[in-house]
């Protein structure tokens, strides 16, 4: 499978700004790996790279990047910050060293990773992002894990962002968080969006539509979340699932199939990872 002829739909944010709706996430690439394994999703064509500060894999990205001689314009990088970083000295010094570590002078995208509740509250650092947005060393803000119950304070700012990445795949599809966004123009990013290899999608409807249609199970849920309006960076270390994954972008779904992936929902019981209320 060749991705030379797939073409990445791309989404336009709230800011104006465009992001390509499909990309590479590296949540647990280990960092010794990650040159290799980020320059083999460039070469399978993903321009679209999300990463964080905890993953701790933020220099092997940059090499990657650096080495592929991809134009910087043609790229889109998110990094975000860790939850043990708060306040706005801390928070410009954090982004400061994921830059120096990606070896970029801005990222497309900023996060916030967790809302961290138990915490100090995320309003000066969100406002401390919305000053390096200005600045220009990043070109987007958002969140990340930021639900129905943590995205009020954020929006009380009056600070509106760009995007909120949460957990979200078929059997826990977040509805109150995602239409909470859309009242904002919020696009969704959804991170886990196979879920995580922890759920046997193949043996629900997903694995019916995948066979009838020709495709792998992964393919058919990557094209649910882009006919969703979604934006995925589905991870794996193998180039074949990287060409796969890529390649869901020419998948097709009818109306009725989406809808038949939607009432795999199962609201809370199907979240396969933390709670944004536990993690600090
Ligand atoms: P995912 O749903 O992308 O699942 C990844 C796993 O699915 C792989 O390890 C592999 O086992 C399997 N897989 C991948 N492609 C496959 C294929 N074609 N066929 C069969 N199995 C396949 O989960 P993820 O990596 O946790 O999420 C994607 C990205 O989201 C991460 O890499 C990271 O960038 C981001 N993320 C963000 C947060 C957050 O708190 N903001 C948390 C977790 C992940």
């Amino acid at each position: 499978m060749t991705n030379e002829s797939t073409t990445i739909p791309t989404l336009e944010l709230n800011d104006g700004r465009t992001i390509p709706q499909l990309g590479f996430g590296v949540f647990k690439v280990d960092p010794a790996e990650t040159e290799r394994i980020v320059t083999d999703a460039l070469e399978a064509g993903y321009r679209h790279i999300d990463t964080a500060a905890i993953y701790g894999n933020e220099e092997g990205v940059g090499r990657a990047l650096a080495a592929s001689g991809i134009a910087r314009d043609e790229l889109f990088v998110t990094t975000k910050l860790w939850n043990d970083r708060r306040g706005a000295a801390d928070t410009r010094a954090a982004l400061g060293e994921s830059l120096e570590k990606l070896g970029l002078s801005h990222v497309d995208l900023y996060l916030i990773h967790w809302p961290t509740p138990q915490t100090v509250s995320p309003v000066e650092t969100w406002e401390t992002l919305a000053t390096l947005r200005d600045e220009g060393l990043t070109t987007s803000i958002g969140v990340s894990n930021f639900d129905e119950r943590y995205l009020p304070a954020i929006l009380e700012t009056g600070v509106i962002p760009a995007i909120n990445q949460i957990e979200l795949h078929p059997q826990f599809q977040q509805r109150a968080a995602t239409a909470l966004a859309a009242e904002h123009a919020i696009a969704i990013e959804a991170w886990g969006p196979l879920g995580q290899g922890k759920v046997d999608y193949a043996a629900t409807v997903i694995g019916e539509i995948a066979e009838r249609i020709g495709a792998s199970w992964a393919q058919v849920t990557i094209a649910w979340h882009l006919a969703s309006g979604r934006i995925v960076f589905p991870k794996s270390n193998r180039r074949e699932r990287m060409d796969e994954n890529l390649a869901a972008a020419g998948v097709q779904l009818s109306a009725a199939d989406v809808a038949a992936i939607d009432a795999l929902d199962q609201g809370a019981a199907g979240r396969v990872a933390s709670d944004p209320a536990e993690v600090n």
